[in-house]
């Protein structure tokens, strides 16, 4: 009988899902680990293959861990509020609601497909009122204790559709709808007060194991520098201030610039300056960017002179011009920084740009107590609300007499109501205004007529928490009981996006460490660990996407190629951390390989090993050291070829004893489950290989001789890598044709000739 994946992989998903051999138990006596991944949104077109780069990585750490006797929880569910079903809905009618649960039917169907080992009992939906019930007590806890607040903030406004847009609905300062060029509407908002936490944010990095780059991506977010707050007296009266890290570059100091939206500006065109209408028509230009295109660093700076009007620097009473510049942002530090054009590279360009005075430092000043002492941040509190419809209410109500008041406890969840038709309102508020008999209600306090807070959360808010709803899904008493958290939490490996380093990484550890701090949850960071996959981009080297027609649909490789051949791809298309090109002839290869495993069984006879070839042996125990270390260190592609090399050599066995085969087998199970389960039940074996143990190695025959293989083409030196001494010249060619570096050299080129120098080297000539 033949491999055929179709067969064998529906027939084993059944089984596992009969054995509930993936759930995890509560306060087992093995040692806990939990494993997870970002939740997917459930959008209309379904798994994106690169989604299953992370989803199969993990689900193979998983596999292993539980083989070496680990408790493993690793759960699923959906972030499923969000803007598309949505929009969709103002399109077709169709309620959010019942898009979502289409999508995540297929989702789920992709997943189970895929063979991802999830615990489905602890399935979770942040639209579930049972849910988000949760997500809005959080809010109020934030709110009791004066973390969330409303100010007035800008937000972006199409004037056509007469709609506040969120920052991904406006692609170049335009109305990602209709087109039309947005402008900024202030409005009053809700806000998080994650700036208090900035410390510990940073701080607390060192408790965690994350990427030194993740790392640094925190702590450049949240932007902390220490220095002075210098006044600088604008001539007539008026002072300007200005934050500073280098006070003792004051007498550098040729011009201030300040945010367009200072007060000062308003002030001056009032009365003082000689160009207002210059000053003005720039506003206006302002107005139309987002705070992301007026900091962009590639970008070239603009701004203009407020003529007329000079401040004097400090330190030698010397009149210098102020100049308005959309760089400069009304809420980093004071608004206003000081330029030192000789010594600074963005104030360099500016100055050249507008021909100001560029004035090398021979003084540096250095007298103390000029300033008074300040420290600033990047980082600016969150801005919590979205005037849209799918997404949490805010559980607050607005009442004349009491302001703003808490919906009590008890009756949490505020419920989304069912709505017909999501039109916007026209006046920049969410469609749930629409909804008279929603809005009005009773003060819970004084009883008297009050209307509920109509702005809903931002779609990072039930993401914030979620990883604590899976420790208890069904809790209708507490987010989750405590003794359950304190079983399982921290998660000990979180993987994600590199796109989530910065917002969901923060956010969630805020969150987490206000949870801590009211006595909620055990510990103050939520994450022991945390890894990014790579990018899988299309064959074309650009990113998939449906418009260019370059989507690569998991469904369609599964089908035609089995799900085991798929995730043995993913992990293999290289370092894992890297954006990787999909190659379809990799999966191919993928499938090749397996049925060489499948052929392999044929040949396995139930004999005592001593009879094999003593290299096998040492090979064997090798690759047992490799795989588990390399799984552990996520270096699944060179986990794999050493499978691929163990495989080869396999082959080359007249005869192949059992217990080798298995150990081959297990092996393999954490990245191809299907297969190895198959053939491990061919053996005769009644257990399911995951509940098998994890084989172990022989340190002494793992040990063994390496050399540094050169790589060499047309006799040039190219590349090395290191190999064992006695790698055959086919063992050697497939690792280096794999070499990224190599693939470089021999793109679209004929081989011609291949010089292998045993234990030294490797020529390809081309
Ligand atoms: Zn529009
Ligand atoms: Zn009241």
């Amino acid at each position: 009988m033949g491999y055929n994946p179709q067969k064998i992989e529906k027939k084993w998903q059944k089984k596992w899902e009969e054995l509930g051999i993936f759930k995890a138990k509560n306060f087992s006596k093995k040692p806990k680990k939990y494993i997870l991944f970002e939740f997917p949104y459930p959008s209309g077109e379904g798994l994106h293959v690169g989604h299953c780069r992370s989803y199969t990585a993990l689900d193979a750490v998983v596999r292993k861990k539980r083989m070496e006797g680990y408790n493993v929880l690793f759960p699923i569910g959906w972030d499923a509020f969000g803007l598309p079903a949505e929009n969709f809905a103002l399109k077709t009618g169709v309620h959010p609601q019942k898009t979502t649960i289409k999508n995540i039917a297929n989702f789920k169907k992709q997943f189970k497909g895929l063979g991802i080992s999830l615990d489905w009992d602890r399935e979770i939906n942040t639209t579930d009122p049972k849910y988000y019930k949760y997500t809005q007590w959080i809010f109020l806890k934030l709110f009791e204790k004066g973390l969330a607040y409303q100010a007035k903030m800008p937000i972006n406004w199409c004037p056509s559709c007469k709609i506040g847009l969120a920052n991904e609905e406006v692609v170049d300062g335009k109305c990602e709808r209709c087109g039309a060029t947005t402008e900024k509407k202030v409005r009053k908002q809700w806000l998080l007060k994650i700036t208090k936490y900035a410390d510990r944010l940073i701080d607390d990095l060192k408790k965690v194991d994350y990427p030194e780059r993740v790392k640094s991506q925190q702590i450049n977010w949240i932007g902390r520098s220490e220095g002075v707050i210098v006044k600088f007296k604008v001539k007539s009266s008026k002072f300007i201030e200005v934050f500073t890290t280098r006070p003792d570059t004051l007498f550098g100091c040729t011009y201030l610039v300040v945010a367009p939206e200072h007060e000062i500006v308003d002030s001056l065109l009032k009365s003082k300056i000689q160009n207002p209408e210059e000053v003005k028509d720039y506003l206006e230009i302002v107005k139309k960017k987002s705070d992301l295109e007026r900091t962009e660093l590639a970008k070239e700076k603009t701004g203009v002179e407020m003529k007329g009007v000079k401040a004097i620097n400090p330190v030698d009473d010397k009149e210098i011009p102020i100049w308005v510049a959309d760089y400069v942002l009304p809420h980093y530090g004071t608004g206003a920084i000081m330029a030192v054009p000789a010594h600074d590279q963005r104030d360099f360009e500016f100055a050249k740009k507008y021909g100001l005075e560029i004035k090398k430092i021979t003084k540096w000043f250095r007298e103390k107590g000029i300033g008074k002492k300040a420290i600033n941040y990047k980082l600016r509190d969150w801005v919590f609300s979205r005037q849209h419809y799918w997404g949490e209410p805010i559980p607050l109500v607005h009442c004349k007499k009491c302001g703003v008041v808490a919906i009590p406890e008890k009756d949490l969840p505020v419920e989304l109501p069912y709505l017909k038709k999501y039109q916007p309102t026209g006046t920049g508020e969410s469609p749930l205004a629409n909804v008279k008999e929603w809005v009005d209600v009773k003060c819970p306090k004084c009883k008297g007529p009050a209307k509920r807070e109509t702005d809903t959360m931002p779609n990072w808010a039930g993401s914030s928490w979620y990883f604590l709803r899976y420790i208890d899904p069904k809790n209708n008493k507490v987010l989750a009981d405590k003794k359950k958290l304190k079983y399982w939490m921290p998660v000990d490996w979180y993987n994600g996006g590199m796109e989530h380093t910065t917002l969901h990484l923060l956010y969630s550890r805020f969150w987490y460490k206000f949870l801590f701090d009211i006595g909620v949850v055990p510990q103050d960071e939520p994450y022991q660990k945390r890894t990014s996959h790579g990018m899988v981009l299309a064959e074309d080297g650009r990113k998939m996407s449906k418009s260019l027609g370059n989507v690569i649909n998991p469904d369609d490789i599964v089908q035609k190629f089995g799900a085991d051949s798929l995730r043995l791809y993913e992990m293999f298309m290289g370092p894992f951390e890297q954006a990787i090109s999909w190659n379809n002839q990799g999966v191919v290869g993928m499938r090749r390989f397996l049925e060489k495993v499948w052929k392999l069984s044929q040949r396995t006879e139930n004999r005592e090993q001593r009879t094999e070839n003593n290299n096998l042996e040492r090979l064997v125990h090798q690759t047992i050291k490799k795989v588990s270390e390399d799984i552990e260190s996520f270096k699944f592609n060179t986990a794999i070829s050493q499978l691929m090399v163990l495989v080869n050599a396999m082959e080359k066995q007249k005869e192949l004893s059992a217990s080798n085969y298995q150990v081959l087998l297990k092996l393999l199970s954490p990245f191809a489950p299907h297969i190895a389960e198959e053939l491990w039940h061919q053996l005769g074996s009644k257990k399911s290989i995951f509940e098998e143990e994890w084989p172990e190695y022989n340190s002494k025959l793992a040990k063994e001789e390496k050399i540094i293989l050169i790589i060499q083409i047309n006799g040039r030196v190219r590349d090395k890598i290191e190999a064992t001494a006695d790698i055959s010249e086919k063992e050697a060619k497939e690792l280096t044709l794999n070499r990224e570096k190599v693939k470089k050299w021999i793109e679209g080129k004929t081989i011609k000739k291949v010089i292998f120098v045993k234990g030294r080297l490797i020529n390809i000539v081309i």
